[in-house]
């Protein structure tokens, strides 16, 4: 039980304000920054101008590149050429997880000058990747995708002859991690909702997958009481006018901005399950949040892996975990293992209701399409759930979801 090897993390910087040791960060690289931002998100966080009035103080040059929308590799090579030859000392990611991925993937290309086409897994020649890569700090302004710990960046061409997939490799991990909760004070609810249920689902499906250790599963179970504390109120309060300021407010983000970091660290180390299996298809097929296909779909894929190992596999060590998960997110023993494992999946299917996460055929997805849906869900994610599904049964998964 207690072996394990743990990949490389980044330094971590976390609290709030934490952002005010970003310029002290980058001068210890250099004094040419690229930074990475959303389209125009960044304009509005708080103290953005502080930042950049204490870049000009430090004489750090700094040059931007801006992502709309999940990134694709065509904006990575754009970005690579444009930048290539600026002597570019450290990137700096600012922003959801398409700016962290963005970041990441531009900063592991900048000293290469290639096409990111020729790393990415399952197109192209898959060429290994062997750096160097530019540094990297990753500074996320949502709290999801726990991109600032990981070692991939999420490329997609959307459409019907979309893909998703990753361009992955430990060197592209961020030197470090800037995590302060005060700049997710611009999420709008929508997001909120859809990111805290990806990283709820990050620590679920990383807590019972194959690979799960007990260093792992620590982070994940100490994730998944923050997510339990913190989503529901977070997502409430945009309701109660006037209460943005409260001081609990501050504490909910802070609690998901955490669950968020640990869902990335326990992602990276031991993998995921079903739903990010189904992830990858249904985000290059259609125009669906990444966060949203998670929170649409983990109620329906927890049931489907629950069910399965009932009639196949009673004595998946998952069984026990799902109903521990269970307790630690209901805030309450049971002493029955099925009552726990129920009880869970009407949370999730609570949750999902609360949280108003749109269903798939929202985005366009029909019953024609579950077919080839299902064919494209075997990636790397699919293969650490932590029981082998049949295609009907990812197929149900997404039929009580359409
Ligand atoms: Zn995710």
């Amino acid at each position: 039980m207690f072996e394990f090897s743990i990949a490389k993390l980044p330094r971590i910087e976390f609290g709030s304000g934490a952002i005010l040791r970003l310029p002290g960060i980058i001068t210890s690289y250099g004094n040419r920054v690229l930074l990475v931002t959303g389209a125009h998100s960044y304009q509005h966080l708080p103290g953005w101008q502080k930042f950049v009035d204490a870049l000009a103080h430090r004489a750090i040059r700094y040059k931007q590149f801006k992502v709309g929308g999940e990134p694709s590799p065509a904006q990575i090579d754009e970005a690579v050429r444009e930048f290539a030859d600026q002597d570019i000392d450290v990137v700096v990611g600012i922003g959801g997880g398409s700016a962290l991925d963005a970041a990441k993937a531009i900063a592991g290309l900048l000293n290469l000058q290639c096409s990111v086409m020729d790393f990415l897994e399952g197109v192209g020649p898959e060429l290994p990747y062997q750096g160097p890569a530019v540094p990297l700090i990753a500074v996320p302004t949502t709290a999801g995708t726990g991109s600032e710990a990981t070692k991939n960046a999420v490329l997609s061409v959307q459409g019907d002859r979309g893909f998703k997939k990753s361009f992955r490799h430990e060197k592209l991990v961020a030197e470090y991690a800037i995590v302060d909760p005060e700049l997710l004070s611009n999420c709008p609810p929508d997001v909120v909702a859809a990111n805290g249920m990806d990283a709820l689902t990050q620590l679920l499906e990383s807590y019972v997958s194959l690979k799960s250790n007990a260093f792992t599963d620590a982070l994940a179970l100490s994730g998944l009481q923050a997510v339990r504390d913190a989503l529901i109120p977070l997502y409430q309060s945009f309701r109660e006018v006037g209460a943005q300021e409260d001081e609990l407010i501050a504490i909910y983000r802070e609690k998901m901005a955490y669950a968020a970091l640990l869902s990335g660290i326990t992602l990276a180390q031991v993998g995921l399950g079903s739903v990010h299996g189904l992830a990858s298809p249904l985000g290059a097929f259609y125009p669906i949040p990444h966060g949203v296909v998670c929170g649409t779909l983990i109620a329906s894929a927890t049931e489907i892996n629950i069910r399965c190992m009932q009639s196949r596999e009673p004595d998946n060590k998952a069984m026990a975990k799902y109903a521990y998960a269970a307790e630690v997110l209901c805030h309450q023993q049971f002493h029955d293992e099925s009552v726990a494992h129920t009880a869970l999946i009407q949370l999730l299917t609570n949750w999902t209701h609360e949280l108003e996460l749109p269903s798939l055929s929202n985005y366009g997805v029909d019953n024609e399409a579950l077919g080839r849906i299902v064919a494209n869900s075997r990636g790397s994610s699919m293969k650490t759930n932590p029981i082998v599904l049949q295609d009907p049964e990812i197929k149900q998964i997404l039929l009580s979801r359409l």
